[in-house]
């Protein structure tokens, strides 16, 4: 029986398992790999590394950490929670069952994806996933977001106030009647173009272009510096669903103390229900997860 097991290896659960460690608690890091989405980097040959921050100097010595901690680690993916009176058990793909008086959840969002020919190829280089992250470094540049829902339309307003043109591709033929909508149809840099779907991304080394399909059918050319895919984020949270609450796009509720609506169960970085996908913030919900599991696990130590 494990005191805590962390689900997820990226910064959050990385950073929990370091914090559990630490408090000396008999705990398990149960993922499906080591540093989550701080694999990703976006390439261009004008950004430079030290323009965005990417929090890798914690992760990677926490990472270190648990490369070396064998005992602490378990390379799996994790299908279900499930209750076993007080405390979880927590079952692998595998068909392994892992018994645990607390769990913290950590295991972030999936972006969805285009699956056009050339999204792949062309991933990171040219082509990202987060605008929240890069918007900043496109002064004077052409760019294009390819969403309809809030996360695009916000990434679409963010690129629009530093940007010199910015192209709002959405299968929709109508935006909602939102004030972020109103903001864009108002922006003099912006436009969007309703009814478009991607069919392909092309370039040389970087993604240059996008073929898009118009309302008729017909095939057109867009050119840009940067393609910022933001259609959605799906949070990895199947594995307690029915157990906890859920906010309407699927991510653990948690209070300020990271406990979700099950004592026992707790939730942080990208997976939980707090604000903005970042790799500090991930990293300090999962410090604070850790503690506030440690609390809860106290009195039964
Ligand atoms: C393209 C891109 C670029 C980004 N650039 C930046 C940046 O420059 N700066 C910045 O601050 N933020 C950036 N971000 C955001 C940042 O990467 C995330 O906010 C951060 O990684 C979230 O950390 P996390 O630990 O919550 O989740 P993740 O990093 O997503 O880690 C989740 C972990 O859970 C594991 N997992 C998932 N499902 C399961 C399962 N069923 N069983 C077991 N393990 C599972 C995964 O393998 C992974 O180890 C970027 C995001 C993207 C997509």
């Amino acid at each position: 029986m494990y005191d805590l097991i962390v689900i997820g290896g990226g910064p959050a659960g990385l950073t929990a398992t370091i914090y559990a460690i630490r408090k000396r608690l008999n705990v398990l890091m149960v993922s499906k790999d080591l540093g989550g989405k701080t694999q990703y980097k976006l390439s261009l040959p004008w950004i430079q590394d030290y323009q965005v921050i990417r929090g890798l100097e914690i992760v990677n010595k926490f990472k270190s950490e648990l490369e070396y901690l064998d005992f602490a680690r378990h390379m799996e993916a994790v299908e279900k929670v499930t209750r076993d009176g007080a405390d979880f058990i927590v079952h692998t793909a595998g068909g392994g069952e892992l018994k645990t008086k607390a769990v913290i959840i950590a295991t972030g969002t999936k972006q969805l994806r285009m699956k056009v020919p050339g999204e792949k190829e062309f991933m990171m280089k040219g082509l990202c996933y987060s605008a929240l992250s890069y918007a900043p470094l496109f002064i004077d540049r052409t760019t294009v977001v390819i969403g309809d829902r809030e996360l695009a339309l916000r990434s679409a307003a963010e690129l629009a106030t530093i940007a010199e043109k910015v192209y709002v591709v959405c299968p929709v033929k109508n935006l909602p009647d939102s004030e972020m909508c109103h903001k864009l149809e108002a922006a003099g840099n912006v436009t969007v173009l309703k009814d478009h779907s991607v069919v392909e991304v092309k370039g040389d080394e970087f993604a240059r272009t996008l073929i898009l399909k118009e309302p008729g059918g017909a095939l057109k050319e867009l050119a840009a510096d940067a393609f910022f895919v933001e259609m959605a984020l799906i949070p990895n949270s199947q594995m307690v669903a029915g157990l906890v609450d859920l906010d309407e796009e699927g991510r653990i509720k948690v209070d300020c103390s990271a406990r979700s609506s099950v004592p026992g169960i707790f939730a942080a970085g990208d997976v939980a229900s707090g604000f903005a996908e970042q790799v500090l913030i991930a990293v300090g919900e999962g410090a604070k997860a850790a503690l506030s599991a440690y609390d809860y696990l106290l009195p039964r130590l």
